[in-house]
C-alpha cells in the first residue's frame, strides 16, 4: 500500500506526464470507483474539455486539477496511473481511461479495485469528503510538537493506531509508522497518553525526519519509476524496522519481532523499544 511519500513521488511523476493536456473523453469500466457525483456521466461529462492545470497531494490523496474541477484520487492497495498511446492494449484491470486530444490517455489500473476518484467543483475539494477528514499535514507549520502532545494527551488508544488515525495528522501508513516508533525507541503498544514530553518531541521529530527522507529519496530517482509497462512505479526508503521479523536489529543486534496491534501487522525491537 503506498503511503504518502510513495503518492508524493506519484504525484510528481503524473505531473510530469499530464501537465498541460486536454481530455477529449473519459471512458469508466469500473463505475465504483467514481464515488462523486453518483452519476457516472456526470463525472465523465463535466471533464470533458477540461486542461489539466496540476496535481497536488493531500495526505494519500493525489487532486488532479483541471480548469474548473478537483479530481481527488485514492490509490488504495493496488490503484496504478500510467500514461499511453491509444494504440497500446490494455487488460481487464484498467478501469478508467482519460482520452487526451493529444492520442495520449492516462490509465487508472487497480486489481483489486479499492481506488476512489472523487469530482468536486475547485475549491470545494477541502470542504467534502474525503480531504475534510484529514488532519494537518506532516510538513506544515500546524504538526508542531505542541500539537502533537496535545493530541495524544486526549487519547487512551495505543500509539501506534493512534498515529495511524488520518483525523490527527495524515501521512503515516503501516510501514512509516513503524519505523517513526522504531527510530524514536517507543514501544507500539505504549497508551499514547503515557508519553512523556521528550518521548513526544523525539517522535515528532522522527516522523517527520522518516517522511522527509523518504519523500527525498522518491524524488531524487523519479526517472526510474515509470516502469516498461508505461505506469508508475513506488519507491521504500531502506528500512529500519518494517518486515524484518527475526533480521537483527541495526542499533542492537537483537532480533526483531512481530506483533499485532490494532490488528496491524508490526515490527519493533524488545530490546530499543520497552514497553
Ligand atoms: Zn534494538
Amino acid at each position: 500500500m503506498p503511503e504518502l511519500p510513495e503518492v508524493e513521488t506519484v504525484r510528481k511523476t503524473l505531473k510530469k506526464l499530464v501537465l498541460h493536456k486536454t481530455i477529449e473523453s473519459i471512458s469508466v469500466f469500473w463505475p465504483k470507483i467514481i464515488k462523486n457525483p453518483v452519476e457516472v456521466e456526470q463525472f465523465t461529462d463535466a471533464l470533458k474539455g477540461e486542461t489539466i492545470l496540476d496535481v497536488g497531494r493531500r495526505g494519500k490523496f493525489l487532486i488532479l486539477y483541471t480548469n474548473q474541477f478537483a479530481m481527488v484520487s485514492h490509490l488504495r492497495m493496488e490503484g496504478k496511473y500510467g500514461l499511453h498511446s491509444k494504440e497500446e492494449p490494455f487488460d481487464k484491470h484498467t478501469h478508467v481511461i482519460f482520452h487526451f486530444t493529444d492520442g495520449t490517455e492516462l490509465r487508472y489500473r487497480d486489481v483489486r479495485k479499492f481506488g476512489t476518484m472523487h469530482l468536486y467543483k475547485k475549491g470545494e475539494e477541502f470542504l467534502k469528503p474525503p480531504l475534510i477528514e484529514l488532519g494537518p499535514e506532516p510538513f506544515s507549520k500546524e504538526f508542531t510538537e505542541e500539537y502533537l502532545a496535545e493530541k495524544l494527551k486526549k487519547t487512551n488508544r495505543k500509539i501506534k493506531p493512534a498515529l495511524l488515525d488520518q483525523k490527527l495528522f495524515v501521512g503515516l501508513g503501516n510501514i512509516y509508522v513503524d519505523e517513526a516508533l522504531f527510530r524514536s525507541g517507543i514501544h507500539p503498544e505504549r497508551i499514547a497518553s503515557t508519553l512523556n514530553k521528550n518521548e513526544i518531541s523525539i517522535l515528532h521529530r522522527e516522523i517527520v525526519a522518516t517522511l522527509s527522507e523518504a519523500v527525498k529519496k522518491g524524488g531524487s530517482t523519479i526517472r526510474s519509476y515509470v516502469n516498461s509497462q508505461g505506469e508508475i512505479g513506488m519507491f521504500q526508503l531502506e528500512l529500519y524496522a518494517y518486515g524484518r521479523k527475526g533480521e537483527e536489529c541495526k542499533r542492537c543486534g537483537t532480533p526483531l519481532e512481530k506483533t499485532t496491534v490494532g490488528g496491524r501487522g508490526t515490527h519493533y525491537c524488545p530490546s530499543c523499544q520497552k514497553l
